[in-house]
Protein backbone atom coordinates (compact mmCIF):
# COMPACT_ATOMS: atom_id res chain seq x y z
CA UNK A 1 0.00 0.00 0.00
CA UNK A 2 1.05 3.48 -0.65
CA UNK A 3 0.65 6.66 1.19
CA UNK A 4 -1.92 7.53 -1.91
CA UNK A 5 -4.17 4.63 -0.93
CA UNK A 6 -4.40 5.31 2.46
CA UNK A 7 -5.33 9.16 1.78
CA UNK A 8 -7.54 7.64 -0.63
CA UNK A 9 -9.17 5.83 1.79
CA UNK A 10 -9.26 8.92 4.42
CA UNK A 11 -10.87 10.73 1.33
CA UNK A 12 -13.85 8.02 1.21
CA UNK A 13 -14.61 8.20 4.89
CA UNK A 14 -14.12 12.16 5.40
CA UNK A 15 -14.96 13.60 2.16
CA UNK A 16 -12.93 16.89 1.49
CA UNK A 17 -16.25 18.75 -0.23
CA UNK A 18 -18.16 18.68 3.48
CA UNK A 19 -15.10 21.10 4.48
CA UNK A 20 -16.07 24.72 5.57
CA UNK A 21 -15.29 27.31 2.78
CA UNK A 22 -12.43 28.96 4.66
CA UNK A 23 -10.86 25.80 5.60
CA UNK A 24 -8.13 23.55 3.61
CA UNK A 25 -7.82 20.33 4.79
CA UNK A 26 -6.57 17.75 2.76
CA UNK A 27 -2.54 16.23 2.22
CA UNK A 28 -0.32 19.23 3.54
CA UNK A 29 2.82 17.31 2.50
CA UNK A 30 4.74 14.08 1.62
CA UNK A 31 5.24 11.71 -1.24
CA UNK A 32 1.99 10.25 -2.37
CA UNK A 33 3.89 6.99 -3.95
CA UNK A 34 6.00 6.51 -0.69
CA UNK A 35 5.26 3.05 0.65
CA UNK A 36 2.97 3.11 3.75
CA UNK A 37 3.27 0.54 6.79
CA UNK A 38 2.89 2.70 9.76
CA UNK A 39 0.28 5.74 10.34
CA UNK A 40 0.21 7.67 13.32
CA UNK A 41 -2.97 10.08 14.62
CA UNK A 42 -2.65 13.35 16.63
CA UNK A 43 -4.94 16.19 17.03
CA UNK A 44 -2.37 19.11 16.12
CA UNK A 45 0.92 18.91 13.95
CA UNK A 46 2.84 20.75 16.47
CA UNK A 47 6.66 20.25 16.82
CA UNK A 48 6.92 17.44 19.12
CA UNK A 49 3.86 15.62 17.29
CA UNK A 50 6.15 15.69 14.07
CA UNK A 51 9.19 14.61 15.79
CA UNK A 52 7.65 11.80 17.71
CA UNK A 53 5.81 10.65 14.48
CA UNK A 54 8.97 11.06 12.64
CA UNK A 55 11.26 8.49 15.67
CA UNK A 56 8.48 5.77 15.48
CA UNK A 57 8.63 5.52 11.80
CA UNK A 58 5.23 7.30 10.82
CA UNK A 59 4.84 7.01 6.97
CA UNK A 60 2.18 9.14 7.27
CA UNK A 61 0.86 11.82 10.05
CA UNK A 62 -3.47 12.09 10.23
CA UNK A 63 -3.93 15.02 12.46
CA UNK A 64 -7.27 16.92 12.74
CA UNK A 65 -5.80 20.53 13.00
CA UNK A 66 -3.99 21.84 9.90
CA UNK A 67 -0.59 22.74 9.84
CA UNK A 68 -1.24 25.89 8.27
CA UNK A 69 -4.47 28.18 8.72
CA UNK A 70 -3.57 30.97 6.19
CA UNK A 71 -1.52 31.46 3.30
CA UNK A 72 2.12 30.85 3.95
CA UNK A 73 5.05 32.04 2.08
CA UNK A 74 8.27 31.38 3.96
CA UNK A 75 8.78 28.08 6.11
CA UNK A 76 12.33 28.45 7.83
CA UNK A 77 12.78 25.92 10.96
CA UNK A 78 12.63 28.79 12.88
CA UNK A 79 8.61 29.43 12.48
CA UNK A 80 6.91 26.55 14.19
CA UNK A 81 5.17 25.25 11.25
CA UNK A 82 8.19 25.28 9.01
CA UNK A 83 10.01 23.52 12.06
CA UNK A 84 7.00 20.63 12.29
CA UNK A 85 7.09 20.55 8.32
CA UNK A 86 11.48 20.02 8.73
CA UNK A 87 11.28 17.58 10.99
CA UNK A 88 8.56 15.53 8.85
CA UNK A 89 10.06 16.23 5.82
CA UNK A 90 13.24 14.55 6.78
CA UNK A 91 11.85 11.47 8.16
CA UNK A 92 9.99 11.39 5.18
CA UNK A 93 6.78 11.33 7.06
CA UNK A 94 3.48 12.76 5.37
CA UNK A 95 1.02 15.06 6.62
CA UNK A 96 -3.08 14.71 5.80
CA UNK A 97 -4.94 16.77 7.83
CA UNK A 98 -8.75 16.37 8.27
CA UNK A 99 -10.51 19.45 10.17
CA UNK A 100 -14.15 21.08 8.95
CA UNK A 101 -14.69 17.89 6.71
CA UNK A 102 -14.08 15.41 9.87
CA UNK A 103 -16.27 17.47 11.81
CA UNK A 104 -18.97 17.05 9.48
CA UNK A 105 -18.72 13.80 8.83
CA UNK A 106 -20.36 10.62 9.85
CA UNK A 107 -18.42 9.01 12.17
CA UNK A 108 -15.89 12.47 13.08
CA UNK A 109 -15.72 14.40 15.49
CA UNK A 110 -18.86 15.28 16.51
CA UNK A 111 -20.45 12.01 16.11
CA UNK A 112 -17.55 10.94 18.39
CA UNK A 113 -18.01 13.36 20.98
CA UNK A 114 -22.04 12.07 21.30
CA UNK A 115 -20.92 8.67 21.57
CA UNK A 116 -18.98 9.46 24.42
CA UNK A 117 -22.04 11.86 26.40
CA UNK A 118 -24.18 9.17 25.39
CA UNK A 119 -26.12 10.99 23.19
CA UNK A 120 -28.53 9.01 21.01
CA UNK A 121 -30.03 9.25 17.85
CA UNK A 122 -28.00 12.00 17.13
CA UNK A 123 -28.52 14.71 13.93
CA UNK A 124 -26.77 17.40 12.05
CA UNK A 125 -27.21 20.72 13.38
CA UNK A 126 -26.20 22.23 10.16
CA UNK A 127 -27.10 19.13 7.83
CA UNK A 128 -25.03 18.78 4.13
CA UNK A 129 -26.63 15.44 3.34
CA UNK A 130 -26.23 12.00 3.22
CA UNK A 131 -22.49 10.68 3.37
CA UNK A 132 -21.58 7.17 3.40
CA UNK A 133 -25.25 5.88 4.17
CA UNK A 134 -25.42 8.62 7.31
CA UNK A 135 -26.93 12.26 7.77
CA UNK A 136 -23.51 14.68 7.56
CA UNK A 137 -23.29 18.34 8.50
CA UNK A 138 -21.64 20.18 11.62
CA UNK A 139 -23.04 19.68 15.14
CA UNK A 140 -25.10 17.22 16.60
CA UNK A 141 -28.44 17.36 18.54
CA UNK A 142 -29.97 14.19 19.94
CA UNK A 143 -31.43 12.87 23.46
CA UNK A 144 -29.80 11.27 26.54
CA UNK A 145 -30.92 8.06 27.68
CA UNK A 146 -32.26 9.69 30.82
CA UNK A 147 -33.13 13.24 31.57
CA UNK A 148 -30.52 14.57 34.49
CA UNK A 149 -29.90 17.83 35.69
CA UNK A 150 -27.33 20.21 33.98
CA UNK A 151 -25.25 20.26 36.76
CA UNK A 152 -24.88 16.33 36.75
CA UNK A 153 -24.79 16.38 32.49
CA UNK A 154 -21.49 19.03 32.99
CA UNK A 155 -19.89 17.13 35.55
CA UNK A 156 -20.45 13.67 33.42
CA UNK A 157 -19.22 15.74 30.71
CA UNK A 158 -16.12 16.34 32.93
CA UNK A 159 -15.47 12.63 33.78
CA UNK A 160 -16.37 11.16 30.15
CA UNK A 161 -14.05 13.32 28.14
CA UNK A 162 -10.00 13.73 28.14
CA UNK A 163 -8.98 14.84 30.89
CA UNK A 164 -8.00 18.73 30.40
CA UNK A 165 -7.40 21.42 33.41
CA UNK A 166 -10.14 23.00 32.31
CA UNK A 167 -12.48 20.19 33.09
CA UNK A 168 -16.43 21.66 32.40
CA UNK A 169 -17.92 24.91 33.19
CA UNK A 170 -21.78 25.52 32.88
CA UNK A 171 -23.97 28.53 32.45
CA UNK A 172 -27.64 28.64 33.06
CA UNK A 173 -29.65 27.39 36.26
CA UNK A 174 -27.65 23.91 37.13
CA UNK A 175 -30.87 22.11 38.54
CA UNK A 176 -32.92 23.03 35.34
CA UNK A 177 -33.40 19.61 34.02
CA UNK A 178 -31.98 18.33 30.19
CA UNK A 179 -32.41 15.16 27.94
CA UNK A 180 -32.23 17.13 24.60
CA UNK A 181 -28.42 17.94 23.60
CA UNK A 182 -27.04 19.95 21.00
CA UNK A 183 -23.16 19.76 20.89
CA UNK A 184 -20.04 21.32 18.75
CA UNK A 185 -17.20 19.95 18.64
CA UNK A 186 -14.10 22.75 19.13
CA UNK A 187 -15.10 26.23 18.49
CA UNK A 188 -18.96 26.81 18.98
CA UNK A 189 -19.79 30.36 19.36
CA UNK A 190 -20.67 30.72 16.10
CA UNK A 191 -23.55 28.42 16.39
CA UNK A 192 -25.45 29.84 19.31
CA UNK A 193 -28.25 30.41 16.96
CA UNK A 194 -28.20 27.30 15.05
CA UNK A 195 -28.18 25.88 19.14
CA UNK A 196 -31.24 28.11 19.71
CA UNK A 197 -33.25 26.08 17.40
CA UNK A 198 -32.79 22.63 17.95
CA UNK A 199 -35.14 23.20 20.81
CA UNK A 200 -32.27 21.47 23.05
CA UNK A 201 -32.02 21.57 27.00
CA UNK A 202 -28.35 22.16 26.45
CA UNK A 203 -25.64 23.26 24.01
CA UNK A 204 -22.53 21.46 24.87
CA UNK A 205 -19.12 23.19 22.89
CA UNK A 206 -16.31 24.74 23.81
CA UNK A 207 -13.80 28.02 23.68
CA UNK A 208 -16.49 30.03 24.84
CA UNK A 209 -15.94 33.64 24.98
CA UNK A 210 -17.47 36.42 27.40
CA UNK A 211 -19.41 38.39 25.13
CA UNK A 212 -20.91 35.73 22.99
CA UNK A 213 -21.45 33.59 25.47
CA UNK A 214 -23.36 36.45 27.79
CA UNK A 215 -25.44 37.49 24.82
CA UNK A 216 -26.70 34.15 24.00
CA UNK A 217 -27.51 33.95 28.18
CA UNK A 218 -29.05 37.28 28.41
CA UNK A 219 -31.21 36.17 24.55
CA UNK A 220 -32.60 33.11 26.51
CA UNK A 221 -33.82 35.56 29.54
CA UNK A 222 -35.18 37.98 27.35
CA UNK A 223 -37.18 35.25 25.37
CA UNK A 224 -38.06 33.48 28.35
CA UNK A 225 -36.50 30.09 26.86
CA UNK A 226 -34.69 28.01 29.14
CA UNK A 227 -31.86 26.40 27.99
CA UNK A 228 -27.92 25.84 29.57
CA UNK A 229 -24.27 25.66 28.21
CA UNK A 230 -21.38 23.62 28.81
CA UNK A 231 -17.97 24.93 27.61
CA UNK A 232 -15.39 22.38 28.27
CA UNK A 233 -11.66 22.45 25.96
CA UNK A 234 -11.51 22.43 22.46
CA UNK A 235 -8.72 19.94 23.21
CA UNK A 236 -11.22 17.21 24.95
CA UNK A 237 -14.03 17.93 22.43
CA UNK A 238 -12.37 16.61 19.45
CA UNK A 239 -9.92 14.36 20.95
CA UNK A 240 -12.56 11.26 21.00
CA UNK A 241 -12.46 11.25 17.40
CA UNK A 242 -9.65 8.61 17.48
CA UNK A 243 -12.07 6.41 19.60
CA UNK A 244 -13.94 6.26 15.93
CA UNK A 245 -11.03 7.23 13.45
CA UNK A 246 -8.18 4.22 14.81
CA UNK A 247 -10.68 1.33 14.08
CA UNK A 248 -12.31 2.71 11.17
CA UNK A 249 -9.05 3.08 9.49
CA UNK A 250 -8.08 -0.36 10.62
CA UNK A 251 -10.82 -1.79 8.68
CA UNK A 252 -10.39 0.02 5.96
CA UNK A 253 -7.27 -0.50 5.21
CA UNK A 254 -6.30 -3.94 7.19
CA UNK A 255 -3.54 -5.36 9.36
CA UNK A 256 -0.49 -4.72 6.27
CA UNK A 257 -0.60 -1.08 7.96
CA UNK A 258 0.43 -0.24 11.60
CA UNK A 259 -1.42 2.21 13.27
CA UNK A 260 -0.36 4.53 16.38
CA UNK A 261 -2.34 7.36 18.77
CA UNK A 262 0.95 9.39 19.92
CA UNK A 263 1.28 9.94 22.96
CA UNK A 264 1.22 13.74 23.14
CA UNK A 265 -1.04 15.99 24.68
CA UNK A 266 -1.81 18.96 22.56
CA UNK A 267 -3.61 20.84 25.11
CA UNK A 268 -1.82 24.16 25.34
CA UNK A 269 -3.35 24.81 28.83
CA UNK A 270 -1.49 22.90 31.79
CA UNK A 271 -2.34 24.43 34.74
CA UNK A 272 -5.54 25.60 36.33
CA UNK A 273 -5.84 27.76 39.59
CA UNK A 274 -9.75 27.88 40.41
ZN1 LIG B 1 -10.55 22.15 16.51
Amino acid sequence: MKVRDAVAALEEMYPLDLKEDWDYPGLVLGNLERECKKICFALDPTIDVAKEAGKWGADLLVTHHPLFFRAVHLIPSTDPHGLAASFLLQAGCALRAGHTNVDAAPRGTNEALCARLGILKALPIDPEGIVNGAPAGLGRVGELEREMSLEEFAKMSRERLPKTVQGARLAGDPKMKVKRVAVMSGAGDSFFDKAFQTGADVYLTSDLRHHPALDFMQKLEATGRKMGLVDVSHFSSEFPWFDFALKDVKERLGETVELRLLDVNTDPWTEAFI
